[in-house]
């Protein structure tokens, strides 16, 4: 059995334990026992990580894409044999069943391996002057990343915080959340482990808004990566702004799934309600507002709720378990508040709607029908395992019902009218579009959103170009 490692920040290449400093709390989601007590960065902690950060970057920008690639590579072949115990960690933290959380491993090593070839691709281009002049395009590092990623994907979200920038040349202080420190430090500590330099990656851990403030205060760091909820991308965005640094932010979404009745109610099915309550529904681009068309709405409701009552819920490193408990207690705390609402204002529950257990944060796989639009669910993330299946008429008031909220990360149809596909293709404001598939992540394809779901890119060529700036250069 894995056994849940020391906790400690990783700062110019020490391993920076508790010693006086305040710490913070992690605890298993699925018993509540605390797992272990970490370290939060002081001032000077911070200080110390900036300027290493400054001097890791003047030094690696300067690596050969050969040089990137190796560690990259290194890093994912020990990630790979490292993948069970680092999935029964990420478990133990976040709860999620320790299956998915290996597929997540394999998510990093897909990506790290992706930028170890892509990181040799970064092209300059030559202008077209006359004889004896040049005007030259380069791409170069933006220079020392501050990240912020959130315990939703507590081993991919580090995995593509530090990823990309690394392949660009540039130097990462990354701050994962609290809740989920091991595995973030699991990912960090493979890199080190392959070779990368130790004022290239570090790993601190904090009050997100001291460790934020100061970070993005200080000049040496040219580029915010955030992950995490818009409310909170907004405030960092602003404190970005302060010193026009550049900024990628992978903002909350409410993803609509609209299903048309050309479809086989039960192979939709089949494939959406699984969608629906991996990682217990904690995932910015869940399908969450199911807008049906009418006449196959009340068998859609009957198979899904009937597929929900079937989820196997219970602790993540239990045989055959399908849903782990919520991340922490404000998970079902908001589901409660959000699903009692939406009932107080005529939204029918069909299942779930309520705590499983009096240990552990579970809550149980719901589905809610006819929610009215004013409902708080119907306007606010869920990030929970809630399904909401509201019936509609036409392709119009579904096209608009889609759009209808300031979110924009994943959308999905299902039809088989190939106009209709084209024409939501072209209508739907979303970043990520699944037509009769539910999968719209790849190492190699760019993952963001539009509106309020934040800008820019991680993953694919994207994703690397989000971490270089663009020079010319004009010879007399
Ligand atoms: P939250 O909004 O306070 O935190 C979200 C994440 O941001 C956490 O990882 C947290 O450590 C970090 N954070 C918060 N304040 C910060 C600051 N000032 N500086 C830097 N980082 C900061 O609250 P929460 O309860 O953890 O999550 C609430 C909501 O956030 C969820 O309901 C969901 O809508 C959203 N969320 C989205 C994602 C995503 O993948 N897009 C992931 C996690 C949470």
């Amino acid at each position: 059995m894995t056994a849940y490692p020391e906790l400690y920040m990783i700062i110019d290449g020490e391993r920076v334990s508790a010693g006086d400093r305040r710490t913070h709390k992690v605890v298993n989601p699925a018993t509540q026992e605390t797992l272990g007590e970490l370290p939060l960065a002081s001032a000077a902690d911070l200080d110390r990580a900036l300027v290493a950060a400054d001097r890791g970057f003047r030094t690696w920008r300067n690596s050969t894409p050969q040089e990137r690639a190796a560690v990259l590579q290194g890093a994912a072949r020990l990630l790979v044999e490292r993948a069970d115990d680092l999935a029964r960690i990420a478990t133990m933290e976040q709860g999620k069943p320790f299956q998915e959380a290996r597929i997540e491993v394999m998510m990093v090593v897909g990506l790290f391996n992706f930028y170890a070839g892509e990181c040799q691709r970064i092209y300059g281009r030559s202008l077209v002057r006359p004889a004896g002049q040049r005007s030259i395009v380069t791409r170069e590092p933006v220079g020392p990343v501050a990240a912020f990623s959130p315990w939703n994907f507590p081993l991919g979200n580090p995995g593509r915080k530090l990823g990309a920038p690394i392949a660009a040349g540039c130097s990462v202080i990354l701050k994962s959340a609290e809740e989920t420190p091991a595995s973030a430090l699991g990912i960090l500590q493979a890199l080190l482990d392959a070779g990368l330099p130790s004022d290239v990656g570090q790993a601190v851990f904090g009050v997100p808004d001291e460790v934020s403030r100061h970070l993005l205060g200080s000049p040496i760091i040219r580029k915010l990566s955030f992950t995490g909820s818009t409310v909170v991308g907004k405030h960092l965005m602003k404190l970005a702004a302060e010193d026009m640094k550049r900024t990628t932010m992978e903002l909350g979404g409410h993803g609509p799934v609209l299903v048309f009745d050309d479809v086989d109610v039960d192979q939709v099915l089949d494939t959406v309600v699984p969608a629906k309550y991996r990682n217990a529904g904690q995932v910015c681009v869940s399908p969450t507002r199911y807008i049906v068309q009418e006449d196959i709405f009340d068998s859609f409701v009957a198979g899904f709720t009937e597929r929900t009552k079937a989820v196997k819920v219970g602790n993540g490193l239990d045989q055959g378990i399908q849903m782990g408990p919520m991340a922490n207690p404000r998970r079902p705390d908001a589901m409660e508040r959000l699903i009692g609402d939406a009932k107080a204002r005529g939204g029918k529950l069909h299942a779930g709607g309520e705590r499983i257990g009096n240990q552990g944060y579970y809550y149980a796989p719901s589905v809610l029908s006819e929610v009215p639009l004013d409902a708080e669910i119907m306007n606010e993330e869920p990030f929970g395992p809630v399904a909401i299946l509201n019936p509609f008429r036409a392709e119009e008031e579904m096209i608009a019902e889609a759009n209808r909220l300031p979110y924009g990360l994943a959308a999905y149809v299902w039809t088989a009218n190939a106009r209709r596909q084209k024409t939501i293709a072209r209508e739907i404001e979303t970043g990520m579009l699944g037509i009769n598939s539910m999968m719209i992540a790849g190492a190699d394809a760019p993952f963001g959103g539009v509106k309020w779901s934040g800008h820019g890119h991680e993953d694919g060529p994207e994703g690397l170009d989000a971490c270089l700036v663009t020079k010319v250069v004009h010879e007399a």
